[in-house]
């Protein structure tokens, strides 16, 4: 039978808002509680955009709770770009962005001759051929433990031949409060069917961190509702009498920093921008010189104070962002708190840009997540050091008693957050 392409994904979302999760194999309800065989079971939620310190500046007595009983760090450091997809899929996969080939939000690869792009609708995400590592969910499936992803970025592709055993295509008009009962229903089902690999994502803290910026009153409400939803959660588990026996990540793919419509780069200042396509404006901007690369560098290289300008080959190895054909030849990063735009666009809306912004520099405190956990195999009441969100996919593998593919993490910066008996 014929399946146009645009109609297959368009039915794909449909069955997954109307009929419940997209899966390889058919749910079946559990009647009977079997609590005691939820050993080695992982629950990965990613709240985008949490900045490490939004905890500290309003009430958050569930999150305070959860950490208590469990284990913090001082902030996560995302991978560069601390954009949404590279992030979110290093947290996944312990592979640095040009490992995993998702090397920004928006990409070209010369090979296939064809973009990619994320947002609701988004038909690159959904084709298998963008990724090139690993994820936990394929390693966990490929060792017989099934994986149940409410939303994760890149969890509706098949990726290495493979798919969550149930997952949904995303879809932002499905409420938090309906992804946490898909949680709930999912850790109902008997125990042969149950996955040991769970993901959540809620993207609130990220669209209200750009809009209004991370010291907005806005993002402190929108963390008190947060921190409302695991207060929901952690009720619903423990209400099944479960809670202590999960292992539960909270986590995130990068923090925020503010902006202004004072601290703007015009790259037509310096630049023909008929010249050029921008690929991804950035903070970390790709440039696809139509001209003679050198001719558009020289003229950008010294151009403005907060502007740190590279050509592909060039950037600092501790970025690990050299080596792919999707990295365009010219990488403009602007220094934090700095945006990068053309006249026209700024004269359109200068508005947007007195919010926050993501994607630069990880190294900058304000790109720094939040890593909080708590089941049987952490500590309890434990703090400690912040450290880079790659060693995260070492440390599911560890929890879910997996063997890891092949990664650029490792447990030695996690494991101090493991209990004795770990
Ligand atoms: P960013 O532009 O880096 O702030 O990306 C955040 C956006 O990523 C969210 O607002 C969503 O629109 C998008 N996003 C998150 N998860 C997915 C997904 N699984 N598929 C497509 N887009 C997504
Ligand atoms: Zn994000
Ligand atoms: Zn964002």
């Amino acid at each position: 039978m014929f399946f146009n392409k645009n109609y297959l994904i368009g039915h794909l979302i449909y069955m997954s808002v109307f009929l419940g999760p997209l899966s390889c194999s058919k749910p079946v309800r559990s009647l009977n509680d079997d609590g005691n065989k939820f050993e080695n079971t992982v629950l990965l939620i990613s709240f985008d955009g949490f900045k490490w310190d939004y905890i500290d500046k309003t009430e958050t007595p569930n999150f305070d709770e959860f950490i208590s009983e469990g284990v913090k760090a001082q902030g996560l450091i995302p991978p560069f770009p601390s954009k949404t997809f590279p992030s979110h899929i290093t947290l996944v996969t312990g592979r640095h962005p040009s490992k995993h080939g998702i090397v920004s939000n928006r990409m070209f690869d010369s090979f296939f001759n064809e973009y990619y792009y994320i947002g609701q609708n988004s038909k690159p995400v959904l084709n298998s051929k963008w990724y090139e590592a690993e994820p936990i969910w394929v390693t966990a499936e490929k060792q017989g433990k099934k994986s149940m992803t409410m939303f994760w970025p890149a969890s509706e592709a098949e990726i290495m031949g493979t798919r969550p055993t149930e997952y949904f295509v995303y879809d932002e008009s499905i409420s938090n409060i309906s992804r946490i009962n898909q949680i709930i229903k999912w850790l109902d089902y008997p125990v042969d069917e149950r996955g040991k690999f769970f993901s959540l994502y809620f993207s609130d803290l990220d669209t209200q961190g750009h809009r209004f910026g991370p010291n907005s009153i806005e993002v402190q409400r929108t963390t008190e509702n947060m921190d409302d939803l695991i207060g929901q959660l952690v009720r619903s588990l423990k209400e099944k009498n479960i809670y202590d026996s999960i292992n539960i990540i909270i986590t995130t793919d990068h923090g925020m920093a503010s902006t202004s419509q004072d601290s703007m780069i015009f790259l037509d200042d310096y630049i023909d921008l008929n010249n050029i396509e921008v690929v991804d404006w950035g903070p970390a901007c790709a440039i696809l010189p139509k001209v003679n690369v050198d001719s558009i560098f020289s003229k950008l290289a010294d151009a403005h104070p907060m502007l740190d300008v590279y050509k592909k080959g060039e950037l600092p190895d501790e970025l690990h962002y050299n080596d792919h054909n999707r990295i365009q030849p010219i990488i403009a990063i602007a220094k934090e708190h700095w945006s990068i735009s053309s006249r026209t666009s700024f004269e359109n809306n200068p508005e947007r840009f007195n919010g926050g912004n993501h994607g630069y520099y990880s190294t900058y405190e304000s790109m720094r997540g939040i890593f909080f956990a708590r089941g049987p195999a952490f500590k309890k009441g434990f703090k400690g050091a912040g450290f880079s969100s790659i060693h995260l996919y070492e440390l599911m593998c560890h929890l879910l008693k997996i063997v890891p593919a092949d990664n650029d993490g490792n447990l030695d910066s996690t494991k101090i957050y493991l209990s004795q008996k770990q």
